[in-house]
């Protein structure tokens, strides 16, 4: 098991070391993509009522060959600064549409893979284009794509995040806002994008403060996200389960999918096919 480095808490003794460190990271991840150093890892996506999988979403790794396996909120940050943000998103993209696709071929049930898209990928101007050409490619019907986007990337240009969010539809490729709950977005503002955006995507900080005393304020608040996306006729999930507890609080405030290292951690792409093999999760 390769250990996780952690730019932020460093054990380095002198920043010095720190930014070599940072910056030697910064120039590896230049060549992360033609070194095969990149890989999606996919977590399940439940159906509460039947423990079925109804979706996965793909997560990045990056197997450093020095620092092991560096997690994502480490460098996609980096990626984005740098503009290497757009080269590793083109490549996500394909690699998940082609494992779909070669699930399917192995006769294994198909199911929707959401990706993650960067508020800055997302405004990008050939998005549309490279999404229709790696579907293209890869013989993959839009509908089993899905693409997680945050709010961030709903604040530019009204005008032109809504003719990329009615371009993806049109393609019929279904949008989840994720970590939903932490930005700043005030209700009224979430009533514009009804019919825009299919999915809302709790934020695991509320799920991990849910809490068996009726009186929690974080247990009204999951209750009332999930209202309101029913409101608004979007679906609704809720990330990072990790209890029983939490699940039968999420059931009973009827939130139907479910995400959380409670039914399955992130998986290798041939460890999460034994499970797609699977009828349903315990
Ligand atoms: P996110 O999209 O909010 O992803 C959820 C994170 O929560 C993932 O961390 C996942 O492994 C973790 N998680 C899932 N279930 C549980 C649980 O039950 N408990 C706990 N404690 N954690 C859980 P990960 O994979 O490290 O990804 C971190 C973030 O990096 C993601 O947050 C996403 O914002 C970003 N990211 C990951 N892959 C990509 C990518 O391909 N492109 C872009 N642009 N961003 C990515
Ligand atoms: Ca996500
Ligand atoms: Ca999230
Ligand atoms: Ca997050």
């Amino acid at each position: 098991m390769q250990s996780k480095v952690n730019l932020e808490n460093s054990s380095d003794k002198t920043n010095s070391k720190h930014t070599n460190k940072l910056s030697s990271i910064e120039s590896d991840l230049r060549y992360a993509i033609e070194r095969n150093q990149l890989e999606l890892y996919y977590q399940p996506k439940i159906y509460a009522k039947t423990n079925q999988m109804i979706g996965a979403e793909a997560l990045i790794r990056w197997n450093h060959p020095k620092w092991g396996i560096i997690s994502p909120n480490e460098f996609i940050p980096l990626a984005e600064s740098t503009g290497l943000i757009n080269e590793i998103g083109k490549w996500v993209k394909h690699t998940a549409c082609t494992q779909i696709k070669a699930w399917h071929e192995a006769k294994l049930p198909m199911i929707p893979i959401s990706i993650n898209l960067s508020a800055t990928r997302f405004l990008e101007r050939d998005l549309i284009t490279n999404i229709v050409q790696t579907l293209k490619e890869t013989n993959l019907e839009a509908q089993y794509l899905e693409i997680e986007i945050t709010e961030s990337s709903l604040l530019e240009n009204e005008e032109v995040v809504f003719s990329i969010l009615d371009d993806l539809r049109n393609l019929g490729i279904k949008i989840a806002l994720d970590d939903f709950g932490t930005g700043y977005s005030s209700l009224s503002y979430l009533n514009r994008f009804k019919g825009k955006i299919d999915i809302l995507k709790i934020d695991r900080s509320f799920i991990n403060d849910l809490s068996n005393s009726h009186e929690e304020d974080s247990n009204f608040i999951v209750n009332m996200i999930i209202q309101l996306s029913h409101q608004l006729k979007m679906s609704v999930i809720a990330e990072g389960v990790e209890t029983i507890e939490q699940l039968n609080l999420l059931q009973k405030y009827n939130c139907n999918t479910i995400q959380g290292y409670l039914f399955s951690k992130p998986l290798p792409a041939t460890e999460f096919a034994k499970l797609l093999k699977k009828d349903r999760l315990e």
